[in-house]
């Protein structure tokens, strides 16, 4: 639940290279977040993805919809979620009268790929928690290094069927004897990066597998190490459960969220007791805080497999 100092779920996912966000759960008060911002402007959004039908990740939707409308978006947007949540949208549309000018096209998820486009895919697993609900992971593609045709040119290579084999990384021998070795004019790959965010979920497989090789995993932990049944009662994670899955699965940040309002600063459990609890078995964890932003880093680029210099 909502407190002073933090509000309900709602991760902004930013590509500033396309200007556009995609926004990931939407509690109540999402849509004055995103106001208060500063960095984030409601025209932009074009995909909205939903873990599950709880009121902290859904009771924002209607009203963000409806201001997306009212300002003109001319871009239609998209909205992913569980069974349930077209009913939920129409059911509102409809008391409202608002059906008819909604541009919003609502997508009914299934376990795997949800969406794909030339730079990302985003997929989903169905996790453990009291109603279906679903993590997500966006995985953006590795972007294969340019083969530098220009410098073939220079070397000498006559355009045609070497420059082929120069692209796949073969060495050729030109007519003068002079020897080229293609994995030489290639340009590194540069790796895509993933980010994963679980929704509410207690500790599963599946959460591992999806999380698996995450540059950044933004887990729930609703409860602190101490309260590990009423986590497993309310099936929602510990900071031990969401540290476990960080390790398990090999991310390289863990990013905790969706705290419980009973740890506040000067009660017996404190967030920063939360922190140190992750901290004992996942070293690069960070508590999130509303308003806070991560720059995913990008990673150190690598040398072209066989395969891929093959398709380049
Ligand atoms: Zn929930
Ligand atoms: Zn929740």
């Amino acid at each position: 639940m909502p407190t002073r100092q933090r509000n309900v779920a709602g991760v902004a996912l930013q590509l500033p290279q396309r200007g556009e966000w995609w926004l990931f759960d939407c509690g109540e008060g999402t849509q004055h977040q995103i106001l208060r911002s500063g960095a984030l402007s409601l025209g932009q959004l074009t995909r909205v993805f939903i873990t599950h039908m709880h009121g902290d990740h859904l009771f924002g939707l209607p009203g963000l919809l409806a201001t997306g409308r009212l300002a003109g978006g001319s871009r239609r947007s998209h909205v992913y979620g569980p069974a349930g949540l077209s009913e939920y949208l129409q059911a509102s549309w409809r008391s409202t009268a608002a059906e008819a000018e909604s541009p919003v096209e609502i997508h009914e998820l299934k376990s795997g790929e949800v969406y794909r486009d030339e730079g990302f895919t985003v997929s989903c697993l169905p996790l453990k928690h009291r109603v279906p609900a679903y993590g997500f992971r966006v995985s953006e593609h590795d972007r294969p290094g340019r083969f530098r045709a220009e410098e073939a040119a220079a070397l000498g290579v006559p355009f045609g069927p070497l420059f082929g084999q120069l692209k796949r990384g073969e060495t050729i021998t030109l007519p003068d004897g002079q020897s080229v070795d293609g994995t030489t004019l290639c340009d590194p790959v540069e790796p895509g990066r993933a980010i994963v965010y679980s929704g509410d979920t207690t500790y599963c497989e599946a959460m591992i597998e999806l999380a698996h090789d995450a540059d950044v995993l933004i887990h729930e932990a609703t409860f602190s190490e101490g309260d590990e049944d009423l986590a497993r009662r309310s099936r929602h994670s510990t900071t031990t459960m969401a540290a476990r899955v960080a390790a398990e699965a090999g991310a390289r940040t863990l990013m905790l969220t969706h705290i419980s309002p009973r740890y506040a600063p000067g009660t017996a459990t404190t967030p920063d007791d939360l922190l140190r609890e992750a901290r004992a078995i996942f070293p690069q964890t960070e508590l999130a805080h509303d308003f806070l932003t991560f720059e995913v880093p990008r990673r150190i680029n690598r040398p072209h497999t066989p395969e891929e210099r093959a398709s380049i």
